[in-house]
């Protein structure tokens, strides 16, 4: 029995602590089957928050999001993100109500800026308040943001979230981004969890999944998943990797697992700088 873990964001709102990204889905009518079925699996294992985009194939996979949560918006988290080039007062509204129609619903439950162009984020938060204030979006947050772009948001604006580049190969945020959102209870959202599948093959997480019975991508999210306020969003394109993914919440790394993937995946010990894909 998989245990339900929740993190909670500063607005009250509570979502798992696993979903379910969405990048490059949508854009291929051969997969479309394939994928609606694994969005929906992970809805009914409680994966029911999912991470899409305007930038995602142009808007196919805001579609193909629109199509799997059809007639179960109550049951789904939805978050989506602003172009930074559509980031401006006038911008963000009209990007957003274009995710809406997509997504064929009246609400986005976090609406994010996707990463900093060169609009003033002053001027991206105001049209995001806004319309968090007309109900368009229940909460605002950004994603890519290091701690000087954090900084720099204006005073007493606080995301829900920042959504960033973590996993075993990319530990930078420990050293400063992850204490940045904990001081202000906000909950970091890990994407590429998995690192796209690169980490296939890395012999310490080879040697500790199969310690467990495990995979190694099941190791590597629930390396991620070790925090209590770090939410994971991997991408999986089919029933029996969502499985899998959702099975990683089980699996609790002891202290010496923690210690043989710092050998392998040593911690930052100097400020690096946020990476993103
Ligand atoms: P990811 O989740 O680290 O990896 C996805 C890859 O792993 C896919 O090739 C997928 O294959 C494979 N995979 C998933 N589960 C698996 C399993 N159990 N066994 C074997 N392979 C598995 O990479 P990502 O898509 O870059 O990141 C996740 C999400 O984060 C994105 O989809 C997107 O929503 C978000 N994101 C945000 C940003 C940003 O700038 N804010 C940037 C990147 C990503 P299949 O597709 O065949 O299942």
């Amino acid at each position: 029995m998989t245990a339900a873990r929740t993190v909670t964001f500063p607005s009250g709102a509570t979502v798992p602590a696993l979903g379910q990204g969405t990048w490059h889905m949508g854009d291929r009518h051969a997969r479309r089957a394939g994928e609606l079925a694994a969005l929906r699996r992970g809805l009914d294992l409680g994966m029911s928050l999912i991470d899409t985009a305007e930038m995602y194939g142009g808007g196919a996979a805001e579609e193909l999001v629109g199509e799997a949560i059809r007639g179960r918006r109550d049951e789904v988290f939805l978050v989506s993100k602003v172009l930074p080039s559509n980031a401006d007062a006038l911008g963000t509204v009209d990007a957003c109500h274009a995710s809406l129609r997509r997504l064929g619903t009246d609400r986005i439950d976090l609406y994010l800026l996707h990463w900093r162009g060169g609009v003033p984020l002053a001027e991206t938060v105001e049209a995001l308040e806004g319309l968090v204030s007309d109900g368009s979006v229940g909460a605002w947050g950004v994603s890519n943001l290091d701690v000087d772009d954090l900084d720099e948001l204006p005073a007493g604006a606080l995301p829900e979230t920042d959504q960033i580049l973590y996993n075993l190969t990319r530990r930078g945020p420990e050293y400063d981004l992850l204490p940045w959102c904990r001081a202000r209870a906000v909950p970091a959202m890990a994407y590429s969890p998995l690192e796209q599948g690169r980490l296939l093959g890395h012999p310490a997480l080879d040697s500790v999944a199969e310690a467990h019975g495990a995979t190694p991508l099941q190791v590597a999210l629930a390396w991620v998943l070790r925090h209590d306020d770090v939410i994971a969003i991997p991408k999986a394109a089919t029933v029996a990797h969502v499985e899998d993914n959702h099975a990683a919440l089980d699996l609790v790394l002891t202290p010496d697992d923690l210690k043989a993937l710092d050998d392998a995946f040593p911690a930052p010990v100097r400020k690096e700088p946020l990476e993103m894909l």
